[in-house]
């Protein structure tokens, strides 16, 4: 489809690919388009809401990174200057104490005989010649050794993914991750110097009022004339080209956009052939319980957010949302926790008993006092099936199989769930996935952002020229976006 065609452009899904597609579609004057969405919000994943108490939560701790230009300016027109600036403070809570983010580079505060199970299994990992991994535990053994491997790559890990780590590939990693740096964790150690995250230079910013759904709902003025709420998707005849809405009504596309879940897009499709429904299993992902604690008295840290990775408590991380602005709460002077508690059927976790597991969790782990609990304002749960897309082991074969399948009949497949990639399932790589589509379906302008995985290699994929250079850019590993 080139410029000059006028496709029909029908997108699936208003959040942040959706709408940042939208965002451009308008932008660039064009007209013939419509977002269907099955709520009646936009935001998806990144939506923020406000309880009764007049509590502020996003769904999970939602930080923005920031990767490319264009997806800046937009944020800086959505927000003007209604933000707060705050340092990235990390921290990871295990034995008993806290110790700065980056984990590895910290180890000298922790019991003697763990910081010698890291340092000796570092550098026999380091000295010892290795194959090549085949999976992400693999990896771990390899480039950091059994102590760090034990004491908190793995159990940090699956806390995250709730997927055991010989069942996730390491190319989410490989990319952007170069190996543990021994000197600076034997600097830590002999001559006990930290490294931490945070410092002047690593600032993230922050939406002043309604958190950082307040982003998208921006966004929604420019789509509003194109824009269909509480409008779920049932079912994608490739052939005849067409959506059916769960109210009956038929969409006629020359081009869709889906940023609906892959294996559901799939499974919604009418004319699969075997070999791509065969393909859908190999998909892998992880649900949330997210809950928020209120609490009637002032934070006592300036910390940003907490990394768990011993399993006697059930969240992985814990962010002090209310250090974000003074607005996410109803009152000044108020604390508010959002934690992250991760489930798949390798770990499940009882939606009935998680919050009060979590506050037990909270006052463990000393963030609450015992008698805070007498101050909880609000408790508020979030449980979304599907936050995390895996990086199983098989999940590049199986893009490599549905993915140019959907493309050959005019479906691109973006966005977190969408294109199924966690190492471009950020917000930025997700709008700017949405604005690309539109550049590369109007303007006959490449994609760059997302990263055809499993497809036959070389510079030529459908017609697009894929830069290894530009690819997967986010965070570390022990990143939990
Ligand atoms: C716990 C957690 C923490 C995160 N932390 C960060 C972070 O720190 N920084 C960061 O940048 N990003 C973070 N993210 C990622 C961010 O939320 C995503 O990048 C972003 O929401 C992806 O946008 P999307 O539009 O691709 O998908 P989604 O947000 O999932 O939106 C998809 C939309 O499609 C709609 N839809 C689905 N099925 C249908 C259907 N059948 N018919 C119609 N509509 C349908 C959904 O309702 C939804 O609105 C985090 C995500 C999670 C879950």
């Amino acid at each position: 489809m080139s410029q000059g065609d006028n496709p029909r452009i029908v997108i699936i899904g208003a959040g942040p690919t959706g709408l940042g597609a939208g965002y451009r579609l308008q932008e660039l004057g064009y007209d013939d388009w419509v977002i269907l969405e099955a709520n009646d919000y936009v935001g998806g994943l990144a939506t923020s809401f406000t309880d009764d108490a007049g509590f502020t939560y996003d769904i999970g701790g939602h930080v923005m990174f920031s990767h490319y230009d264009y997806y800046d300016e937009l944020v800086d027109k959505l927000m003007g200057g209604d933000y707060t600036e705050l340092q990235r403070e990390a921290w990871v809570w295990m034995e008993n104490r806290f110790i700065p983010y980056p984990f590895q580079n910290n180890i000298r505060d922790l019991e003697r005989q763990t910081v010698f199970e890291c340092v000796t299994g570092l550098l026999r990992a380091q000295r010892e010649p290795h194959d090549e991994p085949t999976n992400f535990r693999e990896w771990v053994d390899a480039t950091m050794g059994e102590g760090i491997a034990r004491h908190f790559m793995l159990p940090y890990n699956f806390k995250v993914w709730a997927t055991p780590a010989e069942l996730m590939n390491y190319i989410w990693i490989g990319e952007r991750v170069s190996v543990v740096d021994a000197d600076a964790v034997l600097r830590n150690v002999i001559l006990g110097e930290d490294q931490v995250s945070w410092g002047p230079n690593n600032t993230f910013r922050y939406p002043m009022r309604g958190g950082t759904g307040f982003l998208y709902e921006g966004l929604r003025r420019f789509v509003e004339d194109h824009l269909e709420l509480e409008t779920p998707v049932a079912s994608v005849d490739p052939d005849a080209k067409q959506v059916r809405t769960t109210d009956g009504r038929v969409w006629d596309y020359d081009v869709l956009l889906s940023t609906m879940p892959l294996n559901r897009l799939v499974e919604h499709m009418e004319h699969v052939p075997d070999r791509v429904r065969a393909a859908v299993p190999g998909l892998h992902w992880s649900g949330s319980h997210i809950v928020g604690v209120g609490v009637d008295r002032a934070a006592d840290t300036t910390k940003n957010w907490i990394y768990f990775p011993e399993p006697d408590v059930p969240f992985y991380r814990v962010t002090y949302l209310s250090n974000y602005s003074p607005y996410m709460t109803a009152e000044p002077d108020q604390t508010l926790f959002l934690t992250e508690t991760s489930r798949s059927p390798h770990k499940i976790e009882d939606p009935e008993t998680i919050v009060e597991r979590v506050v037990d969790g909270l006052v463990g782990t000393g963030l609450m006092d015992d008698d805070d609990r007498e101050r909880i304002v609000t408790t508020w749960r979030c449980s979304p099936d599907m936050t995390y897309p895996v990086p199983s082991i098989t999940r590049d074969t199986s893009l490599g199989t549905i993915q140019p399948w959907l493309r050959h009949h005019e479906i691109y497949s973006r966005g977190r769930f969408g294109a199924w990639l966690y190492e471009i399932g950020n917000m930025d790589h997700s709008a700017m996935q949405g604005v690309e589509f539109a550049n590369h379906v109007l303007l006959g302008e490449p994609e760059s952002v997302w990263i055809p995985r499993g497809e036959p290699q070389g510079d030529e994929v459908d017609g697009q020229r894929t830069d290894p250079a530009r690819r997967a850019t986010a965070g570390s590993w022990t990143t939990t976006a």
